[in-house]
């Protein structure tokens, strides 16, 4: 990007030295052409003389000599009402049988009428001006030209002029052959000019098309505007755009000013680009240039003497604040300002030297409208310049900007990758975390569940005897309960009592008494069949037997089996025999109601009581078996 600026601005000065070239040497061409003295022509000296209206040309020739005033040749007299009468001398109105002409190169004048005074003849030669169609002047030229009379005889010369415009006079005598070389080479630059102004005009009109930036379409009418005021104030736009418009071409002048100055000020507005550096200026041209806008239309409604010194009171202030505008950017460092300056500056100055040389203010060697040809020439080519500079500077901080912004854009992106990356390495992380996690967490609950079952089945286990306790009991018996109330199958429960167990503990001590409870416990544990029938310490000497689906005789067979085996089996411990008995009630029912399962133990501890009643050692289960 550096690199390209700096290219841009060496293209820029190199450029800048072609256009400086191209304007010394145009301007030596039209200085060349328009100074160029081809010979055959003269000023002759005038002498003026100043009337009311309503004044004849008799009563003018019959003034007396001192009447007339010496004048300078060209005659000026500036803003003026009166009627300007002038005189002058020739010796010969044909020379070497070469017609002369009489030139008035300033095509604005209203009204001018020319006599002629030869032998003693008055003849009116020419009646004519701005206040009449172009179309009826006697020879179709821009200025006025008028042919004298073929005769070699000293001729004396009227005019008489006057204008609602300021009122100028160059009178120059020409040989006809020498005229005519004179017009083509002024029509020459001239058409190379307007040729030029055109050009400018359409080629930015093109670029307004094709960039839509106004910028150009701005210059553009500055331009065609320039170049039509100019054509005006040489009196080609008579000649040629509108010569039966008699009330226009008294106003084109102001009109085409105002709006070349409206188109001006926007242009250099916009080019400057006034507003991003100070409002207040801004404001300043923005009004200014709604004040061109105003002056252009009313110029065609108001008297012209009036719109155009309007005009020349908005110049000047248009210049001062234009010119103060860009001295200060270009003491900014805004180096299109600087260029700026320069281009305006030349028309400027032309402008405001000719403005003044037109109102007498000034007298300026170079006729006026040269002048600005000079300046409007140096103007347009400058400007086209800066505004094609102005344009490639837009276009390269337009690109630079879409640069800066595509870069945040990637930069962005890269940010935003490297978020994602990050957020998808923890995530990673954290599902990982979190599988260890859950495994651990999931052997951990194996574990604790595997301990829980543990200590469940430790907590139903009696500690003396290894068989399941009464915890285990009371829950396996409403469990058997339901299964029978649901099933419809007898549940049988047996309740056993070792006999006479005090005096045991009496006789041996408690070691042997513990000695004995075990060994009962495991005579009873090993006499169950089927695995759903438990044994169950109920208490002390007392153990309780779940028998399910099995009936009152069935139960009563397998506890009788086991009194007898416990008969049979006295429990040998620390050298002691020891003989032991039990007694045992049984009870079987199919359970019917949700208490059933504790009735059925009820009537099982009441058969218990019955047997022990009945004197031990035996087993009761009422209605008692066959
Ligand atoms: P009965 O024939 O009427 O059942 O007479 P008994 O002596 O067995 O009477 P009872 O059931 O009232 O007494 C039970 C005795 O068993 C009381 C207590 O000394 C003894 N005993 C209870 N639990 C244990 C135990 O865990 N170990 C030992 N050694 N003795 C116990
Ligand atoms: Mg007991
Ligand atoms: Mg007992």
């Amino acid at each position: 990007m550096q690199l390209f600026a700096s290219t841009t601005r060496a293209t820029e000065k190199w450029l800048f030295s072609i256009t400086s070239v191209m304007v010394i040497a145009i301007l030596i061409v039209i200085a060349q052409v328009t100074s160029k003295n081809h010979g055959g022509n003269y000023r002759p000296t005038l002498y003026s003389y100043q009337s009311q209206t309503g004044v004849e040309f008799d009563q003018i020739r019959a003034l007396s000599e001192d009447s007339w005033a010496e004048v300078d040749n060209p005659a000026s007299f500036g803003f003026s009402e009166q009627v300007h009468w002038l005189r002058f001398d020739l010796a010969s109105a044909n020379t070497a049988k070469n017609t002369s002409y009489i030139e008035m190169d300033y095509p604005l004048l209203d009204n001018i009428d020319v006599w002629i005074e030869q032998a003693g003849e008055q003849q009116q030669i020419f009646s004519g001006g701005d206040a009449r169609p172009f179309s009826q002047r006697p020879r179709q030229y821009h200025g006025f030209l008028i042919p004298l009379p073929d005769s070699e005889q000293p001729v004396r010369v009227y005019i008489r002029v006057s204008s609602t415009s300021v009122i100028k006079v160059p009178v120059t005598i020409w040989q006809r052959v020498a005229f005519g070389q004179h017009v083509s080479s002024v029509n020459l630059v001239m058409g190379l000019f307007f040729g030029l102004l055109l050009a400018m005009g359409l080629s930015n009109l093109f670029f307004f098309f094709t960039t839509k930036n106004f910028t150009f379409l701005y210059y553009s009418g500055y331009v065609v505007c320039l170049g039509l005021t100019l054509a005006t104030l040489h009196g080609y736009s008579y000649k040629y755009l509108w010569p039966e418009q008699v009330w226009f071409q008294a106003k084109a002048v102001s009109f085409l000013a105002s709006a070349t100055l409206m188109f001006a000020v926007i242009f250099s507005s916009a080019l400057l680009e006034v507003r991003r550096h100070s409002m207040r200026a801004d404001k300043y041209l923005k009004a200014l240039m709604l004040a061109f806008a105003g002056l252009t239309v009313s110029s065609l409604v108001i008297d012209y003497a009036i719109s155009i010194k309007l005009f020349l009171v908005l110049l000047t202030i248009v210049v001062f604040l234009i010119m103060g505008v860009v001295i200060w950017l270009s003491y900014r460092k805004i180096i299109i300002a600087r260029y700026y300056t320069l281009a305006w500056g030349a028309l400027l100055i032309s402008a405001f030297s000719a403005s003044l040389d037109n109102l007498g203010i000034i007298s300026v060697n170079v006729p006026s409208h040269v002048l600005l040809v000079y300046g409007a020439t140096i103007e347009a080519l400058m400007l086209a310049l800066i505004l094609a500079i102005g344009y490639s500077r837009q276009r390269e901080q337009m690109f630079k900007a879409q640069e800066d912004a595509l870069e945040q854009e990637r930069s962005a992106l890269e940010a935003k990758q490297a978020l994602i990356d990050v957020q998808m390495r923890s995530q990673n992380e954290l599902e990982y975390n979190v599988q260890e996690r859950t495994l651990e967490l999931e052997i951990a609950l194996r574990e604790l569940s595997e301990a829980n079952r543990e200590l469940e089945k430790l907590n139903t286990i009696d500690p003396l005897t290894g068989i399941r306790n009464r915890r285990h009991f009371d829950k396996r018996v409403i469990a058997e309960g339901r299964r029978s109330r649901r099933e419809q199958t007898p549940l049988a429960l047996a309740m056993l009592d070792i006999d006479h167990f005090k005096q045991v503990n009496d006789q041996y001590g408690h070691s042997v008494g513990d000695a004995c409870i075990t060994h009962v416990a495991s005579l009873l544990q090993e006499m169950l069949k089927r695995p759903s029938d438990d044994v169950c310490r109920y208490g002390g000497e007392e153990f309780v037997i779940i028998l399910p689906n099995t009936d009152i005789e069935g139960a009563y067979q397998l506890i009788e089996s086991m009194r007898q085996v416990v008969e049979q089996s006295p429990c040998h411990c620390d050298g002691h025999t020891v003989p032991l008995t039990l007694s045992g009630g049984v009870a079987s029912a199919v359970i019917s109601r949700d208490e059933g399962h504790a009735r059925l133990l009820k009537l099982a501890d009441e058969r218990l009581y019955m047997a022990k009643q009945a004197g031990r050692n035996r087993v009761v289960a009422n209605p008692k078996p066959k």
